[in-house]
């Protein structure tokens, strides 16, 4: 079976965590902070914060920014759950802002008109989770516009995104969020096995987010109530977690963070080959703009719209599964889950993920995915639409 993503590891990854293995120290050492220096100079932001994972980062992140009750979080529909659950875990509401249908990131068109309808209701959202869909960028600075007219805060949810940049300026450099958080899940960019990371040029949100991932323990003198200056002593000052990554996942995050630019190149390479092999057949491709740069994390192709009405969705995905490759869907709209249904969300909402759900798969994409198999997809992509889209055009 072709996957449609997986990790690469190689002998650096595995001598770098058998060294850890072998020290003294497994949890908290020296290789936390290494790599949360690193990312930092490969992003550009002025402080990171190494977690467990992308989820717990999300978490935090929204605690750091001071969500509450009440208070509101949007997202976009067409993400991972854990984008719209760290506004739940906070205790705060959310709700959703529908994607563009090029670029499958958040509409800026319609938050506009969102936040119009929000502001006369008095209902703005404290925090906006944008999603880097694919690894595409959504537009960073026309977010940052809105956020300083609205007065709200964003986090860049740059699962997909590491390496990738909007207008030259890395994700993660925060120059237009509060916060970005990556996730080194092995599907990722690069992988800490499970792993996330906040970065942030805020220097109050870094040591709120340092002691949010432990207990809410504080080491640091200045903040305590008694100014006792002995090893043994510490105050918890926060209510947190224990949301800390530890000393292997450190090593294999430095290890593969010296490999996350030809991964990338590598990814971009394959998504090349995709769309010149498949640009005369009727199939929609995500608009990345030119100005930008995408990890590629994801690749999705859009089949006609007709394959809604034909009903023919699971058949092709399943000629895809009998051909072993084993492609995916990125994403069933969050307010479909019946979670959210529960919360009240409808079918009809955001219809532009709903149709995008209902056409999209992503194909397989990652560094070693080789020549002869990236042509294998490309041939049965051929048949597909050889069996099912017969003089069909692009919409
Ligand atoms: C993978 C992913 C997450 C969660 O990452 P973990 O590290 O697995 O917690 C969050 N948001 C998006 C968009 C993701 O793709």
């Amino acid at each position: 079976m072709i996957p449609y993503s997986r990790q690469e590891i190689d002998k650096k990854d595995i001598r770098s965590v058998e060294k850890v293995l072998k020290s003294r120290f497994i949890t908290q050492g020296n290789q936390i902070n290494i790599f949360e220096k690193k990312i930092c100079n490969k992003v550009g932001s002025k402080y990171s914060v190494a977690v467990n994972s992308a989820t717990s980062a999300l978490h935090i992140a929204c605690l750091a920014l001071d969500l509450k009750e009440k208070d509101y979080l949007w997202t976009v529909p067409n993400t991972f759950v854990a984008s719209a659950n760290c506004g739940l875990y906070c205790g705060a509401l959310i709700d959703f802002v529908d994607i563009d249908k090029d670029t499958l990131n958040i509409s800026i068109e319609n938050l506009k008109k969102k936040l119009i309808e929000a502001k006369k209701k008095k209902k703005i959202p404290k925090i906006i989770v944008a999603v880097d869909f694919g690894g595409n960028p959504y537009d960073h600075k026309k977010l940052f516009d809105l956020s300083l007219k609205y007065n709200f805060k964003i986090i860049t949810d740059a699962s997909h995104s590491l390496g990738s940049s909007f207008k030259n300026y890395k994700i993660g450099r925060c120059k237009w969020s509060d916060i970005t958080v990556f996730s080194f899940h092995p599907v990722k960019p690069i992988t800490t096995a499970e792993g996330g990371m906040a970065v942030t040029n805020d220097k109050l949100l870094f040591e709120k987010l340092k002691i949010l991932r432990n207990h809410g323990i504080s080491r640091n003198i200045n903040k305590y109530q008694k100014k006792i200056r002995q090893k043994w002593y510490y105050e918890q000052i926060d209510l947190g977690y224990n949301y800390r990554m530890n000393e292997l996942q450190a090593a294999l995050g430095i290890s593969q963070l010296n490999k996350l630019d030809s991964f990338n190149l590598k990814r971009n390479k394959i998504a090349k080959f995709y769309k010149n092999k498949l640009k005369n057949l009727p199939i929609k491709f995500q608009e990345v703009d030119k100005n930008s740069f995408s990890s590629y994390h994801l690749f999705v192709v859009l089949f006609p719209k007709s394959i809604i009405k034909k009903k023919i969705y699971n058949k092709i995905f399943n000629f895809f599964l009998k051909n072993k490759i084993d492609i995916n869907l990125h994403y069933l709209p969050l307010h479909l889950h019946p979670f959210f249904r529960s919360k009240g969300f409808k079918e009809g909402s955001y219809l532009v993920s709903e149709e995008y759900s209902k056409r999209a798969i992503s194909l397989p994409i990652y560094p070693s995915l080789t020549f002869q198999n990236q042509n294998k997809i490309v041939n049965i992509i051929n048949k597909v639409f050889k069996k099912y889209f017969k003089n069909e055009i692009i919409e």
